[in-house]
C-alpha cells in the first residue's frame, strides 16, 4: 500500500527524567548532578531494540550528558546512528537571549563532535520552542553551522507550538526545518509524532495516524521519545502538580512494548539519510 517504501525518521530526545522541562520549578538545575542518573542503562536498553529490529535512528543529544557519559555518545555512533545535537543545557529557545541561545547551541555542537569524531548537522530545541516570537532562533541554528533543525511542532499546546507553520520540511535561509509529524483533520492539526501523546493514545490509533501521514500525505513521518520513558521504576519527583505528574509518568510500563510494535510495523531510519541526501557523484 505504500507505507512499506517510505522510511519514517525515528528520533530520541536524550535526556534524563530529572532534566525536562516540565520539571523545571520543581528541580534546581544545581541538584542535576545530585540525581540518580538513568541514562546510561535506558540507552543501552534502546540501542538493543533497534538492533533487534534492524532500525535506524537520530539521537538528539544534551551536551550536560555527553559532558559526563561520553560512552553514550560513542555507542550511539558504534551503532550505526546519527548524533545530533539538543543543545548543552537544556534551556528553551523562549528563555533565552540571541547570544545565550547561539552559545549554548555551538558549546553543544563542538562537545559532541569532539567526543565522537563525527560533524554534528541537526539540532532540536528543547521543548519545541521555536515559535512565532523567536523565529531568529532558526537562523542563529544556522549559523552555529547545523544543516537541519527539527524543533518546530505545528500544533496548539500549553507550553509550545506553532499551529500555523507548515508541516512537512521547508527551508528556511540556508537551513532546513523539519517539524514534528501532525496529522491535518477538521481544520486542526494533530499530534501524531511520539512523546506524552504516544504514551496516551491507545497502540493503534498511533499506527493510524503514522500510516495517514505515509498514505495520505505521501510525506516521512518524524516520530520521538525520550530514554526515560521506557523507564517504569525511574524515581519518582515529589510535590509536582496533577497535571505535570499524569503527563510524565502515564502508561511508561506501556512504552517499552509499544516502540517495539512501531518498529515492525513501519521502517525507521536515520533524519540526515531520509532529508539530506548526499548527492550522487
Ligand atoms: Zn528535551
Amino acid at each position: 500500500m505504500g507505507v512499506d517504501k517510505i522510511t519514517n525518521a525515528l528520533t530520541i530526545d536524550v535526556e534524563d527524567y530529572f532534566q525536562v522541562s516540565a520539571f523545571a520549578s520543581y528541580i534546581n538545575r544545581a541538584e542535576w548532578a545530585t540525581r540518580e542518573c538513568r541514562v546510561e542503562r535506558n540507552m543501552d536498553r534502546i540501542l538493543r531494540l533497534l538492533d533487534d529490529n534492524g532500525a535506524k535512528a537520530t539521537f538528539f543529544t544534551l551536551g550536560w550528558i555527553a559532558e559526563r557519559y561520553p560512552e553514550v555518545v560513542r555507542n550511539i555512533v558504534a551503532n550505526g546512528h546519527e548524533l545530533a545535537s539538543h543543545g548543552y543545557a537544556h534551556l528553551r529557545a523562549t528563555e533565552q537571549t540571541e547570544d545565550a541561545f547561539y552559545a549554548d547551541i555551538h558549546l553543544a555542537k563542538i562537545l559532541l563532535e569532539d567526543i565522537s569524531g563525527q560533524t554534528v548537522k541537526g539540532y532540536r530545541a528543547p521543548s519545541f520552542s521555536i515559535v512565532e516570537r523567536n523565529l531568529w532562533a532558526l537562523a542563529c541554528i544556522e549559523r552555529a553551522g547545523y544543516r537541519y533543525s527539527s524543533s518546530v511542532y505545528p500544533i496548539r499546546h500549553d507550553h509550545y507550538g506553532m499551529p500555523d507553520a507548515p508541516r512537512f520540511a521547508y527551508k528556511v535561509g540556508g537551513l532546513t526545518e523539519i517539524p514534528v509529524t501532525t496529522v491535518r483533520a477538521f481544520r486542526c492539526n494533530w499530534p501524531a509524532s511520539g512523546g506524552g501523546y504516544f504514551r496516551l493514545y491507545p497502540y493503534g490509533l498511533s499506527r493510524w495516524l503514522l500510516r495517514r501521514v505515509n498514505l495520505i500525505d505521501r510525506q516521512p513521518a518524524v516520530f520521538y521519545f525520550h530514554p526515560w520513558e521506557i523507564d517504569a521504576a525511574q524515581p519518582r519527583v515529589a510535590g509536582i502538580d496533577a497535571k505535570t505528574r499524569f503527563r510524565h509518568y502515564l502508561n511508561l510500563e506501556r512504552m517499552e512494548g509499544r516502540i517495539r510494535r512501531l518498529l515492525t510495523d513501519f521502517h525507521w531510519g536515520r533524519m540526515d539519510d531520509i532529508f539530506l541526501p548526499e548527492p550522487a557523484c
